[in-house]
């Protein structure tokens, strides 16, 4: 995908997500081909050749915003009555029956209406696992490539993998570890992009350490060793995965997953709630992250990321909205919303102000997913850019108005950027038509749920 360019200008606040957190009020910002060429306050430079003016008046700009962990399929199971009061395990074992007969053309409609959740709450870069290859389904990563070109989103795609079986998951589902190793080596070399401005990029995603064998997880270590890609899967989400882990291999998941070559700094662990001090010690090591998942995590009731305490020990951690079926929506200002809150509820009012939560969606997402050319305005940097109202009926008479984004209720974009072109203006996609897309999810997810009842 080419980049454009476009000229914002007269924008209320710009917020930079620098290292000193700037904030520019009355700002400009020129891109090219794609790229941030520059971007200052008062007067807007004389802006020579045909490049598209937009007016930022009643607008303030943030990065596009990184999200770090999701599994968009479960947007066809969300709400979804077996699962809605219970933990992490006994929920599992429910949604994990509803898959048998899902294929590439479902993951296409789950991904479309994913992004377009993500993307109208400033999204602009995704990262997805996707762990459910049921036989017969062959090219989901490639449905999901072809998804998010169609809505014009960043993606990482996380070819994920289980191959141990256990009561919660059926055998359909597990998948043997040379197929899951040659396809993930074959993706990776067809369309994993690490130039910047990367709108693919493939990640070795096995689902636990509880549903992979020891051999597939040193393995798929191995594998993202090789190509400099990303390594991501769930660990610490719950003391019962904790103790399950313990009795199963022996070693709590994160010291199985160390025994097994994951001490690598493209790793990233999805929750990361029931970490010791010992624990902490060794993802500051080894430069493994954590995806931090708030509102999942209390959906479920799982427990609290140690989120202030990981930064402060320089571990890597941004936020991620988690699977539609756990959330169940994936709004990304919400979510950050809701990590902001969460980490004062463990740790005081003072621990997370609004500025340092923006962070987690941005430059620090983006730096937890392997990409230094999103997450920040600054010159060279990718032209994404989400653009919120900055008053609205929930924050109508704020005093700070950029601190309202993050306190007051979350609201949707007026305009998203991405490379430069404009994907939603005056709060609605350019391109997509939302509520044929929404009609055509709706109806599927029902096929989807129907044909795993009526030919289990
Ligand atoms: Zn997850």
């Amino acid at each position: 995908m080419s980049g454009s360019s476009i000229f914002i200008t007269d924008i209320d606040f710009l917020v930079t997500a620098d290292a000193d957190q700037n904030v520019l009020a009355g700002a400009w910002i020129l891109a090219i081909d794609g790229f941030i060429d520059s971007f200052g306050v008062g007067t807007p430079p004389e802006v020579e050749g045909r490049v598209r003016t937009l007016r930022g008046r009643g607008r303030i700009l943030t990065p596009g915003f990184v999200n770090t962990h999701h599994h968009l399929y479960q947007n066809m199971a969300r709400a979804y009555t077996p699962g809605n009061n219970l933990p992490l395990l006994p929920w599992l074992a429910h949604m994990n029956k509803l898959w048998r007969y899902f294929r590439e053309e479902d993951l296409h409609t789950c991904t479309r209406l994913g992004l377009a959740e993500l993307m109208m709450s400033g999204a602009t870069t995704v990262a997805d696992h996707h762990y459910v290859f049921p036989e017969g389904a062959t090219d989901m990563t490639v449905a999901q490539f072809d998804a998010a070109e169609i809505m014009g989103a960043r993606f990482h795609a996380s070819r994920g993998s289980m191959n141990v079986k256990s009561d919660l998951i059926s055998d359909w589902a597990l998948q043997d570890e040379e197929t899951i190793l040659t396809e993930t080596e074959q993706l990776i070399e067809k369309y994993h992009d690490s130039t910047s401005g990367s709108y693919r990029q493939i990640i070795v995603a096995p689902c636990a350490a509880t549903s992979c064998s020891a051999s597939l997880l040193e393995r798929s270590a191995a594998l993202a060793k090789k190509h400099h890609v990303g390594l991501h899967t769930h660990c610490g989400e719950t003391v019962a995965e904790n103790d399950f882990s313990v009795e199963k291999l022996g070693l709590r998941p994160l010291d199985f997953l160390l025994e097994r070559g994951w001490d690598y700094n493209r790793a990233w662990l999805a929750h990361g709630i029931h970490f010791n001090d010992e624990e902490l010690s060794q993802l500051s090591q080894y430069g493994i992250g954590v995806a931090h998942c708030p509102n999942a995590n209390m959906r479920l009731g799982s427990g609290i990321c140690r989120v202030p305490e990981l930064i402060k020990q320089g571990i890597k951690v941004g936020v991620g909205v988690d699977g539609s079926a756990s959330n169940d929506s994936g709004h990304m200002l919400a979510e950050l919303r809701q990590a902001m809150y969460l980490a004062r509820v463990r740790y005081g009012a003072e621990a997370m102000s609004a500025l340092d939560t923006i962070d987690l969606g941005t430059w620090r997402a983006a730096a937890l997913i392997g990409r230094e050319d999103v997450g920040k305005i600054e010159t060279g940097l990718c032209a994404d850019f989400a653009l919120f109202p900055s008053e609205e009926l929930y924050s109508n008479g704020a005093e700070n108005v950029v601190d309202a984004l993050l306190i007051c209720h979350a609201r949707q974009v007026s305009e998203l950027i991405v490379g430069g072109s404009v994907r939603i203006e005056n709060g609605q996609f350019v391109e997509i038509d939302l509520i044929e897309l929404q009609t055509e999810h709706k109806e599927r997810a029902a096929k989807v749920r129907s044909r795993s009842f009526n030919r289990e």
